[in-house]
């Protein structure tokens, strides 16, 4: 029987990060878990699955449906978790919005995978934005406790409040491991009823839908702002350095720890301070307004983009000139990178920027000189399919045909191992490569183009899953079009 179903309050065990997600959400009474595979968010359903027997858990068609597919377990009384990486909240972002606006019944969280420096992605997109437009709350894990304790408080906010809640989560936590200490496992209800027969406006009794549009807009705004009271004296928000300190760094998720190290490596922890938010949004306001009169210097460190910095200044930005000697550094300022993943050294690296500081963190050169000496004794090897997988050999008659044919014939690439056709070990064969299904769409544009003297063949790559994601509409759209190219389903 695994540890992530067992009581064992108390005892401490060396967990990855999303098995820590999982056994928080056991530990809250989960119920319903679905998601679409993706990392860094894969092991959370793949884990539910192997674990427990009266948890249902599902790999659903697409992401959207898997959010609809845990929402109805939220809506009949069961507490439920949907689960992607972070393109998989765009395709899931129309339902959300409803969502959001609706309410939900039983605790609903909606598990977002970030991959900061596109490890295992094609961007580096941010779930975080959608905390803003979406107008739910959300919470960021630090390390690998949090994740549990967090996705544990997540359902109680969310049935608190009546809100869907998002928790996020980066590949440096997801798929690193730490020792985390268990809690109580909370027994929930576990029979599903939809109740709709009660008053239409009544949230756990009427109907469960967005109209009348202003009425549920207010309420969620309430919702909000009972969030934003909640986060002021969340354990989760936390500041350790001295009361006045000359600087403090305002982070969130794995890179509170990047800027602890960073500070401990300086020696420096009696002049700088790490205020660290765990509830990111909304913001708590009167904390931060006491961590922001604590200093005049802020230095924001977050992947990847700078939301907490934006956030953060725009809301002293609304205090007026009593933050008027406070300066601000992080991404704006050009002190922290735009893109890719932070480390300590470049936390350093930016306080040594702001003060005069006796201290050499490891430049950046140091990575690419390691490198090369060690591509000395060792081949490169590129990234590349597994041995006998049969997409090379795919590839391989894709390539031989187009260039027999000569015609300067391209294939639209899309989502999966096989977006590896790009690289060598699949012979270059891919000309454009965007988001899940869009090859096929890009393909029946392509394919309507002759009118306009367009006369080289035109191919779209699609792997069975994605096809079933969202590579049928643009099919049947080319069909419905008599648009001309050649769709090739890689079914491995
Ligand atoms: S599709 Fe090919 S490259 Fe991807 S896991 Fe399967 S065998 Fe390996």
């Amino acid at each position: 029987m695994s540890i992530l179903t067992q009581s064992q309050e108390g005892s401490s065990h060396l967990m990855m990060g999303n098995e820590a997600i999982v056994r928080g959400a056991i530990e809250a009474g989960i119920s319903v878990a679905a998601g679409y595979p993706g990392t860094p968010s894969s092991e959370i359903i793949d884990t539910f699955s192997k674990i427990s027997t009266d948890i249902y858990s599902e790999w659903s068609v697409n992401e959207k449906v898997a959010m609809e597919v845990a929402a109805a377990g939220s809506f009949a009384g069961l507490r439920s978790m949907a689960v992607m990486k972070q393109p998989g909240l765009n395709v899931a972002a129309d339902f959300l919005m409803h969502l959001a606006l609706s309410g939900i019944r039983a605790g609903m969280v909606l598990l977002a995978a970030d991959d900061p420096g596109a490890l295992s992605s094609i961007n580096e997109g941010e779930t975080r934005l959608y905390s803003r437009l979406m107008e739910i709350p959300m919470l960021e894990p630090g390390n690998f406790q949090e994740a549990k304790d967090m996705t544990k408080w997540a359902f109680e906010l969310s049935e608190e409040l009546g809100i869907i809640v998002l928790v996020r989560t980066v590949t440096r936590l997801s798929h690193a491991s730490g020792n985390v200490i268990l809690g109580e496992i909370i027994p929930q209800n576990k029979t599903a009823f939809f109740k709709h027969d009660g008053d239409m406006l009544d949230p756990m009794e009427g109907l469960i839908m967005t109209p009348p549009v202003s009425v549920k807009h207010s309420a969620q705004q309430e919702k909000l702002k009972k969030a934003a009271t909640l986060f002021e004296t969340s354990p989760f928000n936390t500041y350790e350095g001295p009361d006045n300190p000359e600087l403090i760094i305002i982070t969130s998720s794995i890179c509170d720890l990047y800027s602890k190290e960073a500070v401990d490596l300086t020696g420096l922890t009696d002049r700088f301070g790490v205020f660290k938010l765990g509830t990111t949004w909304p913001l708590p306001a009167a904390l931060v307004e006491t961590i922001l009169n604590k200093t005049e210097k802020i230095l924001f460190v977050e992947e990847v983009q700078p939301f907490v910095e934006d956030n953060v200044k725009a809301f002293a930005a609304g205090l007026g000139n009593s933050l008027s000697r406070t300066q601000f550094f992080g991404k704006q300022t050009n002190h922290i990178p735009m893109i890719g993943e932070l480390n300590p050294d470049l936390v350093v690296d930016a306080l040594l920027s702001l003060f005069d500081l006796e201290y050499e963190a490891v430049p950046a050169s140091y990575t690419q000189k390691t490198r090369a000496i060690v591509g000395k004794g060792v081949p490169p090897r590129e990234i590349s399919f597994c041995p006998g997988c049969p997409h090379r050999a795919s590839y391989f008659s894709i390539n031989k045909v187009l260039k027999l044919d000569n015609r300067q014939g391209f294939v639209c690439g899309d989502i999966g191992c096989y977006s590896m056709g790009m690289l060598p070990g699949g012979f270059f064969t891919l000309q454009t490569l965007h988001s899940m299904g869009s090859g096929s769409g890009l393909a029946s544009g392509f394919g309507e183009l002759s009118k306009f003297g367009l006369k080289q063949p035109v191919l779209s790559v699609c792997g069975d899953s994605t096809f079933f994601h969202s590579g049928m509409p643009p099919l049947i759209n080319a069909i419905h079009n008599s648009s001309a190219f050649t769709m090739v389903i890689l079914d491995n």
